[in-house]
Formats: structure tokens, sequence, C-alpha cells
């Protein structure tokens, strides 16, 4: 993995400045990818798009924002002394992305949608990481809403989509509909996809399953 330069964001609302890394190059060694889309890669680390502001506690894109600089990566301080004290911006906790929601940080759906997709994330990350998946009945409840309303933002023309909208239901346990959804995807890069999808519906398996073992 070779670091790419370290990028400097000033914060628009209180002057804060962040910091994003960022890698010039990287590899899938050693990933491991999930029935819900995401895929955790030690060799080729996300970085956030969406982030908080520690300092003022806002919420902002990072993609909207103007880089003010750059800074080698081989370097642990920036030589610009008012970067000194930035912070290393962070991945939002689930419960940020519903402020984000609630605070209605998007314009556009595919914006929504990306707050919603991280959401159902966040959930299965608890599964990911060996916890119970709701706390309670009201965590289990904006679980629900959240993925009724990542369903509605999913376009069925997007095979891509199709196969989220599957998997939704599957979680939802929903498995008549995983199954109908999953047979009206005829994509021959897909099928082994498929397979795993419609195996862990005849098992009744509603939750997150690791796709390559
Ligand atoms: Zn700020």
């Amino acid at each position: 993995m070779i670091p790419g330069p370290n990028y400097v964001y000033k914060c628009p609302n209180c002057g804060n400045y962040l910091i994003q890394e960022s890698i010039i190059s990287g590899n899938t060694l050693g990933a491991k990818v999930y029935s819900d889309g995401k895929r955790i890669a030690p060799m080729l680390p996300a970085f956030p798009d969406l982030t908080k502001c520690s300092k003022c506690n806002k919420i902002l894109w990072l993609s909207k924002l103007k880089k003010v600089g750059e800074y080698s990566p081989d370097f642990d301080m920036p030589d610009v002394p008012e970067w000194q004290d930035a912070e290393q911006v962070k991945f939002l906790e689930l419960k940020e992305y519903f402020e984000a929601l609630e605070q209605r940080v998007f314009k556009k759906k595919s914006e929504e949608l990306f707050i919603r997709k991280r959401i159902w994330w966040s959930y299965n990350d608890r599964i990911r990481n060996g916890e119970k998946i709701f706390k309670d009945r009201q965590d289990e409840l904006l679980w629900k809403d959240n993925l009724n309303k990542l369903i509605k933002l999913l376009k069925v023309s997007d095979y891509r989509h199709k196969i989220m909208m599957a998997e939704i239901k599957r979680n939802l346990g929903e498995f008549e509909s995983c199954v109908n959804i999953l047979n009206g995807i005829d994509i021959e890069d897909v099928e082994w996809l498929k397979e795993k999808l419609l195996r862990e519906c005849e098992k009744k398996n509603r939750w997150v399953v690791q796709l390559n073992e």
C-alpha cells in the first residue's frame, strides 16, 4: 500500500482544519466482502466523505469542500503552523448518520441513499463485530424504517440496486420477495452472488453474510 498526500480542509462553519489521509495504490489482499455490499480491505482502506467537525459538530461532505492544501504522509506534522492542530476526519457513527438525516445534509436522492446505506451498514457492523444487531425495540424500529426508505430510493433498472433490494428484503425476513427479486436478475457476472443469497433464503437466514471465505 502506497500512502498518498494528507489533504487539508477547513470547516466552513468554524474554521477548524480537517485532515484526510489518502492512498495512491493498494490491493484487495485479505479483503472481506459482505452481502450488504460493504468491503473491508486492510490494504485498501476507505476514507470518509461525510464527516463531522468535532469542534462545532457540523456534519459536512468533504467532497463539497475545497482543499486548502496538502502535505506529504512522510511527515507526522504539517509544516504550516495553522494545520498542526488539525483533526483527522472520522467516519460518522450510527447516531450521527441519523443526525445527518435530521439536519437534511443531503440535497439529492443519491446523497440520501448514501446516508441510508451507511445506516444499514452500521447496524450490520454490529453483527460483523459479533454483537447483537438491536439494542432495544426502538432501535429495531429505526432500523426497519430506514430500510423501508432505502428501498424506495433504489432503481429497479439498475441490477446492482436490485441485488441491494433483495438483500434488504432478506434482512427484513421477507424471503419470498427476496427470491422473486433475485430470480428477476439475469446477469451472468452475478450468478454466483444470486446463488449464495438464495441459499441463505433457503436456510431462512436473515442476516448479513460474508461472501468470500
Ligand atoms: Zn467546525
